[in-house]
């Protein structure tokens, strides 16, 4: 066999989509469990939806999550260039050939009339398509077009008999009728070549043995089979996987759920969690195991276990997933990791500090910036979270320092504080564990007023883990300046 050759082929148009990191995660497993290549190439025909700064994000944010492409727009191969905009000459030869072989024909349509026959079709409720006028133009026609250097599009001549059948990996035979598919237009009268046709050439000459897409392309599958029989060229194996979806199963979508990377990236997702996730939505190495790594999917990934069910994305379930991996971290790994987000709230805290945070924190969270701001009530002071709180907290809190017993147990509280070690979660169940005793009160009494003291909320981790996450001269120091500021 044909050493395996796979490519994502986006378009340049917006934000770097889940679906691209979705279909580019199966193409690199599937490259790497049979040693082959994963290319990237960029399909930027389309000059009106083409947008600048889109391709750049598409690599950047393909390259944090590690799915690293042999061959692309940044990395150079054999058979490049890989921007179909850099490759305008080499599709006007097939075109040529096209024509000659009678497969494709010049049509001179202008747009207005294109645009009226859409109208007329629908409003008489029938089915887009072009009407074929330009399909059998005479010797004489042709000739005065041209000599009248008329604007002409070169379409595709879909047989009108017959039927052709996509044999997809996944679904099996996927049959069309022949005569129900349009005439597609292969070549612009601006000069550039359209999807279908720059994407089977390319797909040619790049020698992609596989082309696993979404399904969203099952339609124009048909056709690209057409272009690759009429130019003599052997057709890849298609695999069509299956599209992801919102909750109400659409087609997934800005407006349900957040579909660009970038979104994902800045919350601070794992780039482990967000491979895992996706690979999720088409696969499953058994019945059972959930958490997995990008390396143990392809060692065991085979299409043979693809699911082509509609898959959910759903938040909560990434959330649970980046739990997972986020426990299989290091705590030095995880301190690196989440540093940048400290930053990016304006945080400029110490390593160690942030250490005692992390490990307090690291098993409750859902992402970075979740931990960022359950940090909060460690990293600010006890008046500043206590000043953010809402009006009927403040009142709250308030009231839980105008309690008769609250004086004796602040003044416990610091007394502790003074006279004990501080340093393990046992030395903060001590002191939490002697002053119910000593004061002979509950925890009701004693737990809220020692949480605001040190960090000004009334809800938090478990009070002897806050206690000794913050170093103890700086509790002393937040619990006076809060006492003097709220009680
Ligand atoms: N340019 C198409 C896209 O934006 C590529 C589809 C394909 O993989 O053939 O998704």
């Amino acid at each position: 066999m044909n050493r395996v050759r796979v490519r994502i082929a986006p378009s340049p148009t917006g934000d770097p989509h889940v679906g691209t990191a979705y279909i580019a995660l199966f193409n690199y497993v599937f490259a790497k469990k049979n040693n082959g290549d994963f290319i990237i190439r960029i399909e930027d025909t389309d000059r009106e939806r083409f947008n600048a700064t889109s391709e750049i994000a598409i690599l950047k944010y393909l390259k944090w999550l590690g799915l690293h492409w042999v061959e692309g727009p940044d990395v150079e191969g054999s058979v490049g260039p890989y921007r179909q905009s850099e490759r305008g000459d080499i599709y006007k030869k097939y075109v040529d050939e096209l024509l000659e072989k009678n497969t494709a024909y010049k049509c001179f349509c202008s747009s207005e009339r294109l645009t009226e026959l859409r109208e007329t079709q629908r409003s008489k409720g029938l089915p887009p398509g072009y009407d074929g006028r330009c399909r059998n133009l005479s010797k004489l026609d042709l000739e005065n077009n041209a000599s009248n250097n008329l604007p002409y599009t070169v379409r595709l001549r879909m047989p009108s008999t017959g039927q052709t059948i996509v044999k997809d990996l996944l679904r099996g035979d996927v049959t069309f009728d022949n005569i129900k598919m349009d005439d597609q237009v292969l070549f612009k009268s601006d000069g550039m070549p359209t999807y279908h046709m720059a994407n089977v050439v390319d797909d040619h000459l790049m020698n992609i043995t596989h082309v696993i897409r979404a399904e969203e392309w099952i339609p124009s599958t048909p056709k690209h089979i057409i272009l690759y029989s009429a130019l003599g060229w052997k057709e890849p194996v298609w695999i069509h996987m299956p599209l992801l979806r919102n909750s109400d199963k659409s087609k997934i979508s800005k407006r349900k759920n957040d579909v660009s990377l970038e979104h994902y990236f800045n919350e601070g997702y794992l780039k482990e969690s967000m491979l895992n996730f996706l690979a999720l939505m088409g696969w499953h190495p058994d019945g059972h195991t959930e958490v997995f790594t990008v390396e143990e999917m392809a060692d065991k990934f085979d299409f043979a276990k693809v699911h082509l069910g509609s898959p959910i994305f759903n938040v909560a379930k990434l959330n649970w997933i980046n739990r997972e991996h986020m426990k299989n971290k290091s705590l030095d790994e995880l301190i690196q990791l989440a540093t940048p987000f400290y930053k990016e709230a304006g945080f400029s805290v110490e390593e160690g500090q942030l250490r005692k945070v992390i490990s307090t924190l690291r098993d409750g969270v859902d992402t970075f910036k979740d931990l960022v701001a359950k940090s909060s009530p460690f990293l600010k002071s006890s008046l500043e979270n206590f000043q953010a709180l809402s009006d009927v907290e403040q009142e709250k809190a308030k009231s839980i320092f105008q309690r008769e017993e609250t004086p004796r147990v602040i003044e416990m509280f610091l007394d502790k504080l003074a006279n004990n070690p501080l340093s393990t979660d046992e030395d903060g169940k001590i002191i939490i564990e002697s002053m119910k005793a000593d004061l002979e009160l509950g925890p009701g009494k004693i737990l809220p007023v020692i949480r605001l003291l040190s960090t000004g909320h009334l809800k938090g981790p478990e009070i002897f883990k806050v206690i000794t996450t913050i170093p103890k001269d700086e509790l002393g120091r937040r619990a006076k300046e809060f006492i003097d500021h709220v009680s």
